[in-house]
């Protein structure tokens, strides 16, 4: 083995795959040091600057202080503290669905629901380009696993109208985790209730940024779309990336939350994270809440981008979110333009496959509140030296 583990890391390193971990030595923030340098960074899912922001900074320390820094055991043993339940409670009502469940984390979240919810003879119906963690879920519940091209709403018809499974579920990421677009989630919806299929949103990167005050991609549907609610919905959104701390819940019908704190592997026999997490995120949730001056800056900032960035060699991709990715196509030539904005002073990693399908290499660019519209006039202007210099 070991001598196989060697051959594929060299193979990785030929072929421009192989990842580095840059060492970071400030908090997450819009001006990072990673590897002992300054950057002005466009690479976090910090999509509106609270992953350091004073207030929740001072509630994890008070709440620290009040309930200690471990939950001690799990969710049906003992750890299950007042402070995870007002969170769940607190989320429920900000998502306007009946309850909710925490995880630790998203990629624990999608394992655990869907390994629950679906089983031998169900099926998935997913994305081509969901989050790995959604795929891991199908993988892992056994069912039928059915990918349909991204977006593509008759795709999925075809397969659904074709499919004789107990229980069906659409699988999709809300917001597209290396793309930045929206999936048809009204149309997802609609097949729903044509086709006796659930709904299972993935809202990572839409909590806290997209719908009235950051709700999320359900809400923005609800608000800007006219879909219906539904009980066919379960939603997940993660806590780590626009609520800048740590975790993930997942909320939908009661019923549903109920059968999760049975069955759902991933939460039965885990740990939960420190109560003091959940003090901060609900102080971080009630930021969020009022958070509509940093979601109008963001907007600003992104429309700005899109406006004024004018490669010919690279062309964004269609994405009207805080994810703009910038597709390259050849690993290689993604990772030189990576390095060229990092001697530059700005740190974009290059992201390829397989993360992002093979050809496709990007640099995913990610905007934030945090960000001044000169932090991103500077990475406009670097991105036009670099297309005359490459
Ligand atoms: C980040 C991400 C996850 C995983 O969430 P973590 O809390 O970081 O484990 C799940 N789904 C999507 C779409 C993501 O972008």
């Amino acid at each position: 083995m070991l001598n196989h583990l060697k051959l594929e890391l060299e193979k990785r390193k030929a072929d421009g795959l192989l990842r580095q971990r840059r060492l970071l030595d400030s908090p997450q923030a819009e001006h990072i040091v990673a590897n002992d340098k300054h950057f002005l960074a466009f690479c976090s899912n910090d999509y509106l600057g609270l992953a350091n922001h004073p207030d929740l900074v001072t509630a994890m320390q008070k709440a620290a202080g009040d309930s200690g820094v471990g939950s001690g055991a799990s969710n049906l043993i003992t750890g299950h503290h007042r402070y995870h339940d007002a969170l769940e409670k607190q989320l429920a009502k900000f998502v306007d669905l009946p309850a909710a469940l925490l995880f630790s984390t998203g990629y624990m979240a999608n394992i655990g629901v869907i390994g629950a919810l679906m089983g031998r003879n169900d099926a998935v119906f997913a994305d081509k380009l969901n989050h790995a963690c959604l795929n891991d879920g199908v993988y892992y519940s056994l069912a039928e696993f059915n990918r349909f091209p991204h977006n593509d709403v008759a795709g999925l018809e075809a397969m659904l109208k074709a499919s004789t499974a107990k229980l069906k579920m659409i699988a999709a990421d809300a917001v597209f985790s290396m793309d930045g677009d929206i999936a048809p989630i009204p149309e997802y919806l609609a097949l729903c209730e044509k086709y006796d299929a659930y709904l299972y949103l993935d809202d990572a990167h839409g909590f806290g940024v997209l719908g009235e005050h950051g709700q999320g991609s359900l809400n923005h549907c609800y608000t800007k779309l006219n879909m219906p609610k539904s009980p066919r919905i379960i939603m997940m959104a993660t806590l780590g990336k626009a609520a800048g701390v740590a975790g993930a819940f997942v909320a939908g019908e009661q019923v549903v939350i109920d059968y999760l704190i049975q069955s759902a592997k991933s939460y039965v026999y885990s740990t939960p994270a420190p109560p003091a997490l959940s003090a901060t995120l609900s102080a971080s949730v009630r930021l969020i809440e009022q958070g509509d001056d940093l979601r109008a800056h963001l907007r600003m900032l992104i429309a700005y981008f899109k406006a004024n960035l004018n490669t010919k060699k690279w062309q964004l991709m269609p994405s009207d979110t805080s994810i703009q990715p910038l597709l390259v196509g050849d690993n290689l030539e993604a990772l030189a333009l990576s390095e060229y904005l990092q001697t530059h002073g700005i740190l974009v990693p290059a992201i390829r496959p397989p993360t992002v399908p093979v050809g496709t290499a990007r640099l995913r660019i990610s905007l934030s509140a945090a960000h001044s519209l000169d932090d991103v006039k500077k990475l406009i202007d670097v991105l036009h030296q670099a297309e005359a210099v490459l």
